[in-house]
């Protein structure tokens, strides 16, 4: 049986279903609502999974967890949203993976506040 480390919890499992235990897994899944309820009443603005963690108060891994195991992407292509919302959310998706790639290639430091502090001085344009 090939047991791993959850990513999340730290608690070992067996490794059926990826790097996240299935407690973990059952709380990503009640979460996701929260997080797309979340974007849905920031609509407006940009978002990256630290701005998603700060908001709703919640671990940052959790957020990067719901990116990376695909729910905000598989929202992102479900048809019969308007071709205006399945863009933004396509957007979305891609910014959110942009923002784990760069958090992952800085991961030998602790993450740099300084890019955060950029975006969210981008992300300042309103109607
Ligand atoms: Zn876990």
């Amino acid at each position: 049986m090939n047991l791993i480390t959850c990513r999340l919890c730290g608690r070992l499992f067996s490794a059926a279903r990826g790097k996240i235990c299935s407690t973990c897994l059952d709380e990503l899944d009640d979460l996701y609502p929260k997080v797309r309820e979340f974007l849905r009443d920031h609509s407006k603005e940009a978002f990256n999974v630290e701005d998603i963690a700060e908001g709703m108060d919640i671990d940052i891994r959790q957020v990067q967890a719901l990116v990376e195991l695909g729910y905000l992407d598989r929202d992102a292509g479900r048809g019969g949203a308007g071709d205006d919302e399945r863009r933004r959310k396509e957007e979305l998706a891609r910014q959110l993976q942009a923002s784990l790639d760069s958090s992952a290639a800085s991961k030998t430091s602790e993450r740099t506040v300084s890019t955060y502090g950029q975006e969210r001085y981008g992300s300042g344009r309103k109607k």
